[in-house]
């Protein structure tokens, strides 16, 4: 699969990607990470205020008034047409996603539906109050959410769609049997040593993961689950 990722930091998101499982299933060649900076798409000297600056402004004002910028169509709207021109499947509809607070809310079924249909993503970040909104109409993309909250971009959504997307798609994780849905997880794990000493005192592992048996083990799993 292929990701690419329209933003005006990428460089935020270089060491990321470069890192442990993504770094390797980039490295191993099951993804690909590109990046398309709208700055790039900026006429240099529009209406440029500083003469010895490079004018590469991608927000204007909103219409209507109100605080904060929005980020203008045109420079997205190129930056999404370079990415169109760099599919990995030229056959197949890339699936457009552009982050919102009041998106779709991201799960792991929508991670697994898409990491199954499609070859590339496109993860459009907006920053300051958004996006100028006719981009969603002229590309038909589909809001989505990573939680009831507000980032200051769409920017770590990107990486945490990327992550979770990514990990569904065989080969990424060393097993597949690595995934949480597919093994008895809990939200409680140990490792060595067994008896952590701290501040005078002492912590156990539960004695029945150092029992041997995997039926009670599965069962305290299970208990422990959320
Ligand atoms: N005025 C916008 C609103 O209330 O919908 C908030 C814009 S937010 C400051 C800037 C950008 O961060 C958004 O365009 C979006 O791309 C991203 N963002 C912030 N919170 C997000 C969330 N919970 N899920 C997905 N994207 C988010």
């Amino acid at each position: 699969m292929r990701f690419h990722v329209i933003t005006i930091f990428p460089e935020s998101l270089d060491s990321y990607i470069h890192e442990s499982i993504i770094g390797r299933a980039i490295r191993e060649k099951k993804i690909d990470v590109r990046f398309y900076n709208p700055r790039d798409f900026v006429v240099v000297g529009k209406s440029q205020k500083d003469k010895d600056k490079p004018y590469l402004r991608v927000d204007d004002k909103p219409y209507g008034g109100g605080p904060g910028m929005v980020m203008e169509a045109l420079p997205i709207l190129k930056a999404v047409a370079l990415a169109e021109k760099k599919l990995k499947n030229k056959k197949l509809k890339p699936k457009i996603i552009h982050f919102s607070p009041s998106g779709k809310k991201f799960t792991t079924a929508y991670a697994k539906t898409t990491a199954k249909k499609y070859a590339d993503v496109i993860l459009i970040c907006g920053r300051y109050e958004g996006i100028d909104s006719r981009v969603d109409k002229i590309l038909k993309t589909e809001l989505v959410s990573i939680g009831d909250y507000v980032l200051t971009g769409g920017e770590l959504p990107a990486m945490v769609v990327l992550d979770s997307i990514a990990r569904q798609i065989p080969g990424v994780l060393g097993t597949f049997a690595s995934l949480e849905e597919e093994r008895i997880s809990s939200s409680q794990f140990y490792t060595r040593p067994e008896v952590l000493l701290y501040k005078g005192k002492k912590y156990r592992v539960p004695k029945v993961l150092l029992s041997g048996n995997h039926k009670k083990i599965n069962e305290w799993r299970e208990s422990k689950k959320k």
